[in-house]
């Protein structure tokens, strides 16, 4: 019987495939009572899976090499750190002793408390890692009842694997790290949101993937057909004849959009009537650089360093930092890097850090870095040492008063002082720029305008600010809208006074990367974009076909409109004319 299931659209594309499930161990996991000689051995076996996955996941991470995104890696060295935390080691060998019950079961107890543990966080960073917590235990488990395959789906040999739509009820990064390896036509899991690493791979390998569809693995059964839309978010099991004509010919249209935007990479990025833009890549860790690169971006827009400092239980030193950087300096070849001194707080927090009532209004970004100037100074003097090896820029995150800025601005001199005394070389010309993501920063751009060299516009966080929305509540999420007339008040203000005073200014939150949104923001005059590397292709479509001139009268009337249907309206007709000329 045919039916649709709905979830998060998190990598686009359609596949057709058969469904292939991935098995699910804890559900699975026998009850046993044991005598305290087997009791003994129990133990032994415990330690012993613990010891076999343990050294699976080094051998992974290292096969892995470069072609994983490097996100993966972050989750992987987190999934190593829990396999050796006692909480989930030694705890359940009391519980094996006390309860005269078997490993695997004993396991999955102290697995059942940590989740409760970690769902008494406030930090919703911090909830999520019980997802990990799972994660980790099933791998044990598997090991523990003898499935050394992990469940992978087996290849079966009258079916490709590029027929195969794996369906699973999680995916861990060591799963996901495995299908690399693989050359499955789509993922879907009953969990997962749209930074889940599910997500995060699927979309740099480029394949069609849905996460968040309830009893997914339930209700589909093994070998079933499965069409997966990957840009609505939408399952189809057991699709008849005509659905599956119909998909067939979206996927081939699809594919062959994707095909020709491919073909734009080293064409230059110019409008219509002549105007340059620049095409700049956002990258959270040093091997992104790469695909970067390969993307066509012109220079990286925004280096978020923060993520060399998440999932470890120490700080990155100075020589450790600026090794990052310079590998990112060097890949790009002389082209812009800009970095972005840490965000952490806010959702990004350390294990150190004292969880506030409110993470994102709390001590974040720049709010921490002048609370610990060591921490920051470790920073600013990897970023200078790294400058003297191609064109670094400075970038400062949250900045909001004036009085912070000419902080922030001291600690960069203070930083420079330093590696004069110590003869280090860095480039004395190296340019500080500062994010524009709080609603007070935009209104009050001049102070901003005044003291630095360049700016870049933080919508994510701006528009949270904006509208008193938690980025990361997904209770809250459908009215985070970045179309709201506040928001585009705000983002044109700022756009507006950067290019009067002649400071470059660029955008790096998710709006850059978004075709739907490229005109809108010509027509305000944003010149520089930064987004995702994947994004660059569709975005300079955009740029190709527009026309600068004939978009600033058009996008200064939307500015009048005075509700969100009105605007999103006028900018849909924005870019339905592109479609018409
Ligand atoms: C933003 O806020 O738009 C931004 C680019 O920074 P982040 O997403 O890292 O907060
Ligand atoms: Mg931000």
């Amino acid at each position: 019987m045919s039916f649709a299931l709905h979830g998060l659209g998190v990598s686009e594309g359609i596949a057709i495939g058969r469904a292939r499930l991935m098995s699910h161990a804890i559900r699975e996991v026998a009850h046993l009572t044991v005598t305290p000689r087997q009791a003994e051995k129990e133990i032994t076996r415990l330690d012993a899976a613990f010891n076999a996955v343990r050294d699976e996941l080094a051998r992974l991470k290292e096969g892995a090499g470069g072609s994983a995104p490097s996100e993966l890696f972050v989750f992987i060295d987190l999934h190593v750190m829990f396999l050796s935390d006692p909480e989930l080691t030694e705890a359940p060998k009391a519980i094996i002793r006390e309860k005269r019950c078997n490993a695997e079961w004993a396991l999955v107890r102290q697995m059942e408390h940590l989740v409760e543990r970690f769902e008494q966080f406030e930090d919703p960073y911090l909830r999520e890692r019980k997802y990990d917590v799972v994660q980790v235990v099933e791998r044990v488990v598997k090991e523990l009842m003898g499935h050394p395959a992990r469940g992978l789906p087996r290849q079966g040999k009258s079916v490709n694997e590029e027929d195969l739509v794996v369906v699973a009820h999680d995916l861990s990064p060591a799963d996901t790290i495995a299908f690399k390896a693989h050359n499955f036509a789509a993922f879907v899991t009953d969990v997962g949101g749209a930074t889940s690493h599910t997500a995060i791979l699927a979309r740099s390998m480029a394949i069609p993937a849905i996460v968040g569809v309830d009893q997914a693995r339930a209700l589909v059964r093994d070998g079933e057909w499965l069409i997966v839309d990957g840009m609505r978010g939408v399952l189809i099991v057991d699709p008849d004849e005509r659905v599956l004509d119909e998909y067939q010919i979206r996927k081939e249209q699809h594919e062959l959009e994707r095909a020709k935007l491919k073909r734009l990479r080293s064409t230059p990025a110019e409008t219509l009537d002549g105007v340059g833009i620049s095409l700049l890549a956002n990258i959270e860790l040093p091997g992104d650089a790469k695909g970067a690169l390969e993307a066509g971006a012109e220079g990286i827009g925004l280096f978020r360093t923060e993520f060399l400092f998440l999932g470890r239980g120490d700080m990155p030193s100075e020589d450790e930092q600026f090794e990052a950087y310079r590998k990112v300096v060097k890949t790009m070849e002389g082209r812009p890097v800009t970095i972005r001194t840490f965000d952490l707080g806010g959702d990004k927090s350390l294990d150190t850090q004292r969880t506030p009532t409110n993470p994102a209004l709390g001590r974040r970004a720049i709010r921490l870095s002048l609370a610990e100037p060591r921490m920051f100074q470790t920073q600013l003097r990897a970023i200078l040492r790294a400058s003297r090896f191609g064109k670094v820029k400075l970038l400062v995150p949250m900045l909001s008063h004036a009085q912070q800025i000419d902080a922030m601005l001291a600690a960069v001199e203070e930083a420079k002082t330093g590696l004069r005394n110590d003869r280090i070389a860095f480039d004395e010309a190296i340019e500080v720029g500062g994010m524009i993501e709080v609603p007070c920063a935009a209104l009050a751009i001049n102070m901003f305008l005044k003291r630095l060299d360049f700016l870049s516009l933080g919508t994510n966080d701006l528009i949270q600010y904006t509208l008193a929305i938690d980025r990361s509540d997904e209770q809250v999420a459908s009215l985070y809208d970045p179309l709201h007339p506040a928001v585009l008040m705000l983002v044109a203000h700022a756009i507006t006074s950067a290019v009067k005073s002649g400071t470059p200014i660029s955008v790096c939150g998710e709006m850059a990367g978004s075709p739907k949104f490229t005109r809108l923001f010509l027509g305000l005059g944003l010149r520089i974009f930064s987004m995702h590397p994947s994004q660059i292709p569709g975005v300079k479509n955009r740029v190709l076909q527009a026309d600068t001139q004939e978009l600033a009268p058009l996008v200064r009337r939307i500015l009048r409109l005075d509700e969100t249907p009105k605007v999103v309206e006028a900018v849909e007709k924005l870019n339905t004319m592109e479609k018409e000329s």
